[in-house]
């Protein structure tokens, strides 16, 4: 069997449905719709896996909007790389006084959204740093975040789907599955 087949026969269950995923994207549409009330917000992607998460959100979103990407990562597919936080796409807009919020697909233990707040306030300048993210481990946390729009509270299982990726695959899917390979977020041989 191809490595290809074999990842997909590796699907695990469906834990979140697309349906779920539009009535959470519009719910927190709303909510930055009514924070912001017209004025202006400055939303930052990380990629890649946020990026259909942002799409969507935006096509509900009533303020203006300006929308910057960057990709910082700690982990490397499924392994930590330390405690480090790796820049692989920095940003190229300026942020510098103004509101921002930061799409996430999924916080786990906190050390990208911590590096991230921190980068974009103290060297960035931003104004203020809100955080947004579609999923939220929260069993995983090493440091704490405090999220403002979050879309689903999830257990420690490996998920794939809605962009979010195993070894780049499995982001075209239109649910969010377990993907039944890893095991507390170890790849099991
Ligand atoms: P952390 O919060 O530990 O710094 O890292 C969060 C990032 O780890 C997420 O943005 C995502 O890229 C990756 N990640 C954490 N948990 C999962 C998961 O269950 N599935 C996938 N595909 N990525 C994950
Ligand atoms: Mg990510």
């Amino acid at each position: 069997m191809s490595y290809v087949t074999n990842l997909y026969e590796k699907l695990g269950p469906k834990i979140i449905s697309r349906k779920q995923i539009h009535t959470a994207v519009k719910r927190i549409a709303k909510q930055i719709n009514n924070d912001f009330n017209n004025r202006e917000v400055t939303l930052i992607s990380n990629l890649k896996g946020s990026f259909r998460f942002v799409s969507d959100l935006i096509s509900h979103l009533k303020v203006p909007i300006r929308i910057g990407f960057v990709s910082f990562r700690s982990y490397k597919g499924t392994k930590r790389i330390g405690k480090k936080v790796v820049i692989d796409k920095d940003l190229d807009l300026d942020i510098k006084g103004r509101h921002v919020i930061i799409i996430e697909d999924i916080v786990d233990s906190g050390l990208t959204m911590d590096y991230s707040i921190q980068y974009f306030k103290k060297q960035k300048k931003a104004k203020s740093v809100k955080i947004c993210t579609l999923l939220d481990k929260e069993v995983k946390r090493q440091v704490p975040i405090k999220i403002d729009y979050c879309g689903f509270k999830i257990s420690d299982f490996f998920l794939v789907g809605y962009g979010l990726d195993y070894d780049e695959y499995f982001r075209e899917l239109n649910d969010i599955s377990v993907f039944k390979q890893i095991i507390n977020g170890e790849k099991s041989e």
